[in-house]
């Protein structure tokens, strides 16, 4: 395990003179902890197991190192790297920092996700790609059909790697890789990254270079983490009385369920007319796409969501966490809390805990190797 070295500026990464102009244009001074110890590796065409908090960089600091490395589309129409992530709307995100960072120099970046128009993602793959950003179930889709070719592919990224080769999408993570080249390069990130699925990952890669950033310290320090204990039935109540003493910047109020979502959005948007917003899986991706972007206008200042927008989402601006129902597991907690103090900025992470949930609280802060500061309202007195 590699602790990162740390570097004052770019100047100190291997990087071409455009790429230097990319990140300063990017408004990047210094690079990352992962940054810097992954981009030398990556370049070198090395395996990484990264591992790194929430909102430091990792998506820049895989898609340096391609870009760096990328041959013109006039010199091969095949894809080169393929970056696949858990949502569609983080496909979205992660090509829109790519092509930040490509800095105006031609490059083809294919979104393949699902809920998306297969005729435009087909006529580009015909148009030739060098990149390609998706989600597994769309991009295996690809692979069956035959329209998305891999054997020009030499860099492989898991981003969110995790979710990535949970139960869900394992099979179509193991047909992927299986269909690249077996010389290619394959990198994982995440914030969470448990043995278990570190030792699954390493049958995937050669000898793999493993950065740690986190050292057991999974909780960004410049969130602050508070809970509340109250029942079932006074959640929206307290919640209400929470957004009033907080009136955050722009909040994220995460639901267990997709009902629950739904019922909690249209209790809040009598208060919140207009400024609030739901996302979950089971709506119109149109739908989703939309919310998603007036969040990052900063149209809505109140978003409810399932963990659909747990993981790796970046907006800025997003001040407060707010768990409504705890999550289902402590890595949810990290990723979920993570969307708020990204890149060192502050924010604040409340969690609603019912009696009978201490054990959930108590495994959290066993996770995080750090203790939630309980906090009370009037005329909210904790139930025994
Ligand atoms: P992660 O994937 O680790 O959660 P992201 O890649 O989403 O984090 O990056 C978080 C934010 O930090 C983004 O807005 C990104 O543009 C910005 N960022 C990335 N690298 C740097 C850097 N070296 N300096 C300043 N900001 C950066
Ligand atoms: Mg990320």
């Amino acid at each position: 395990v590699e602790t990162p070295p740390d570097f004052q500026s770019f100047d100190e990464l291997d990087l071409s003179p455009i790429m230097r102009k990319a990140v300063a244009e990017a408004g990047f001074t210094k690079p990352s902890p992962i940054q810097a110890a992954l981009i030398p590796h990556a370049l070198a065409g090395t395996d990484v197991i990264g591992q790194a908090r929430t909102g430091t960089g990792k998506t820049a600091a895989f898609s340096i190192p391609i870009l760096e490395q990328l041959d013109s589309l006039e010199d091969c129409r095949d894809p080169q790297a393929l970056i696949i992530v858990p949502t569609r709307e983080l496909a979205d995100q992660v090509a829109g920092e790519a092509a930040r960072l490509a800095y105006g120099l031609p490059t083809e970046i294919a979104v393949l996700s699902g809920g998306k128009n297969m005729t435009k993602q087909l006529r580009q793959l015909e148009n030739g790609v060098q990149i390609v950003v998706g989600t597994p179930g769309r991009v295996h889709d690809h692979l069956q059909r035959g329209t998305l070719r891999t054997n020009k592919v030499w860099s492989v990224v898991l981003d969110e790697a995790d979710r990535m080769l949970d139960i869900g999408f394992r099979p179509q993570i193991e047909r992927i890789l299986r269909k690249c080249p077996r010389n290619r390069q394959t990198l994982l990130l995440s914030a969470t990254l448990p043995a278990v699925v570190r030792r699954l990952a390493e049958s995937y890669m050669v000898q793999p270079v493993v950065i740690d950033c986190c050292r057991n310290e999974m909780a960004v320090e410049t969130i602050e983490q508070r809970y509340f204990t109250i029942s079932q039935e006074r959640k929206v109540e307290l919640l209400e009385k929470l957004l009033k003493r907080e009136n955050p910047e722009q909040a994220i109020i995460f639901c267990r369920t997709k009902r629950g979502t739904d019922r909690l959005y249209r209790q809040l948007s009598h208060d919140y007319h207009g400024a609030c917003g739901a996302m979950h899986g089971d709506m119109q991706q149109r739908e989703r796409d939309r919310v998603l972007q007036s969040l990052r206008d900063r149209k809505l200042k109140i978003l409810v969501a399932t963990d659909v927008v747990g993981r790796g989402i970046d907006i800025t601006t997003i001040s407060h966490i707010i768990n409504f129902d705890v999550p289902q597991d402590c890595d949810d907690y990290v990723h979920r809390v993570g969307r708020t103090g990204r890149m060192g900025r502050d924010g604040v992470a409340y969690t609603f805990v019912v009696p009978g949930e201490g054990e959930v609280l108590t495994s959290i802060e066993q996770r995080i190797n750090k203790l939630l500061i309980r906090d009370t309202m009037e005329g909210f007195d904790a139930p025994p």
